[in-house]
């Protein structure tokens, strides 16, 4: 478990499943999970933190990020809080909420963001400098297109790149250096991806986590954020003879790396 500190409030990150992580956020009177892929890592956390979940916060339906909430909730008796579009969808939700609902959580006030892509019913939740994204933005990378289509991918992840450059986003996967392979191999070999594969394998080598990472690096360095950038989109364009907007730039190289 590793641990980063906000002005209101801790992040724990926990490893789970083969590359997932599991967030808890913790205050005086608060203890929220997010993404619980599973239980028991959870609750072995809660007892080396010596509290009980108040809340589980999840971004979308998929098994990996809903599997602990009926037995955490069954064993804190928390609130499950969860995208209002996939009601169905989540175990044991108790509060869907959309785009745009500001949630109280003790003194923490959390905004939601709705960002289908990934899946159609896909939310992000914000607390101060911190994104809990779920699967739509990775490290160097983003989510596959499951449910949604590459506009509302692009729309969702433009969203997310409009918060402050040093907001810090905790992913529920680490897949970055993947992602910064295909980024090398087949989409730009720009020093600054060079210099983070570096640092980052650096990192995994170590054991350590390359998550979380921020907005401002991600833009520097996610081939699925270089379409908004019009030196490299014009230079992609050109190279395979695809139309010149950035959704069409998005949907080749999101293409590119499912294939890869
Ligand atoms: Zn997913
Ligand atoms: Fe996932």
């Amino acid at each position: 478990m590793w641990s980063y500190t906000h002005h209101e409030f801790t992040v724990h990150q926990i490893p789970a499943l083969q590359d997932n992580y599991i967030y808890l956020i913790e205050t005086n009177d608060v203890l929220a999970c997010v993404d619980p892929a599973e239980s028991a890592p959870v609750e072995a956390a809660c007892g080396t933190l010596g509290r009980k979940l108040t809340h589980i916060l999840n971004t979308h339906h998929h098994w990996d990020h809903v599997g602990g909430n009926p037995e955490l909730k069954s064993k804190y008796g928390c609130t499950v809080i969860g995208p209002s579009y996939d009601v169905a969808r989540i175990p044991a939700l108790d509060q869907p909420v959309s785009e745009g609902d500001v949630l109280h959580l003790g003194n923490l006030d959390m905004s939601v963001l709705f960002v289908p892509g990934h899946t159609r019913g896909h939310i992000a939740y914000v607390i101060e400098d911190a994104l809990f994204c779920g699967d739509t933005l990775f490290g160097a990378g983003c989510g596959r297109l499951f449910e949604g289509t590459p506009e509302q991918m692009w729309n969702s992840l433009s969203k997310i790149t409009a918060l402050p450059p040093s907001t810090r986003f905790y992913c529920a996967h680490e897949y970055t250096l993947g992602n910064l392979e295909f980024c090398l191999e087949r989409v730009t070999q720009e020093d600054v991806v060079q210099q983070r594969f570096t640092r980052d394998s650096g990192r995994r080598q170590q054991g350590l986590p390359t998550i979380p990472g921020t907005i401002g690096e991600e833009l520097a360095t996610n081939p699925f954020l270089l379409p908004a950038n019009e030196v490299f989109r014009n230079n992609y364009v050109c190279k395979h003879g695809i139309k010149d907007d950035p959704v069409s730039v998005f949907a080749h190289i999101r293409a590119a790396k499912d294939r890869w």
